[in-house]
């Protein structure tokens, strides 16, 4: 079985602009690159996994993300040597206006199917595995996974009381 380090991309990966989609608008979160180096020099399987409802909303399709993601893996290559060992993103909405993916599904966060799938395809064990998300939805998500040690990362300091996360303000302050 495997560990892995699980990301949320919007937030955690790349700045949250809303919906971003373009490589044009990709700006790391500082320090992220450097703990997926130190993950991967630690064998952990870099895992992202993001809620992608623009695609349900219509703002932009599914060829977007992925041309998106291989950008994000391209820049991380060039600059670590490194890229994500896989991404899974969730296309849907209930209030969606694309037909197709406007549902209540079971893979949005805070639902659990692509953290499943995740597990299953790479052999991942959750109770050594890591989390970093900056939504209560992904936390939750992550919590019902029974992961390890899970961050919510907020520059601007909100904490979740009553909560087991550990917040961070910095993405360095996160222990592998
Ligand atoms: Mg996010
Ligand atoms: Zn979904």
């Amino acid at each position: 079985m495997n560990k892995a380090l699980f990301l949320d991309r919007d937030g955690v990966i790349n700045i949250d602009k809303k919906y971003v989609h373009k490589s044009k608008d990709l700006i790391f979160i500082d320090g992220i690159k450097e703990l997926i180096k130190s993950a991967k020099l630690r064998s952990y399987k870099i895992i992202c996994i993001t809620n992608q409802s623009g695609i349900a909303r219509g703002l932009y399709q599914e060829k977007d993300v992925k041309s998106f993601m291989n950008y994000i893996n391209q820049s991380l290559l060039n600059s670590i040597g490194y890229e994500l060992d896989k991404y899974y993103f969730c296309p849907h909405h209930p209030d969606g206006i694309v037909k197709k993916y406007s549902y209540k599904c079971d893979c949005r966060k805070p639902a659990t199917g692509l953290f499943k799938k995740a597990c299953n395809e790479l052999k991942i064990d959750c109770t050594k595995s890591i989390f970093i998300g900056d939504k209560l939805s992904d936390l939750q998500a992550a919590e019902s996974m029974n992961i390890k040690r899970i961050y919510f990362y907020s520059p601007a300091n909100i904490i979740y009381k009553e909560k087991r996360y550990i917040p961070i303000n910095s993405i360095e302050k996160v222990k592998l």
